[in-house]
């Protein structure tokens, strides 16, 4: 068994509305939200999984995507 691990790396305030998806701005869902994480946040939750046996560190975000080669990505 490979136990994994997955941040995630901007909470809600997403444009998009997804009926089914608690992270869209449309709604009041209670949810905390914030925006994309720094790179060494990342980088201590990396460390972290890795100390605690994570075999994979997946990162997602709330959105449509981040593309490539941009700034944010
Ligand atoms: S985070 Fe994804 S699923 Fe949720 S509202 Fe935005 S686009 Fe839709």
């Amino acid at each position: 068994m490979d136990a994994c691990t997955i941040t995630n790396a901007k909470s809600g305030l997403c444009s998009e509305n997804c009926k089914f998806c608690a992270q869209s701005a449309f709604y009041d869902t209670g949810i905390e939200t914030y925006d994309l994480k720094d790179v060494e946040k990342l980088h201590e939750e990396y460390d972290n999984a890795n100390n605690i046996g994570s075999s994979k560190f997946g990162v997602v975000t709330s959105g449509r995507g981040i593309k490539k080669g941009t700034k944010r990505f």
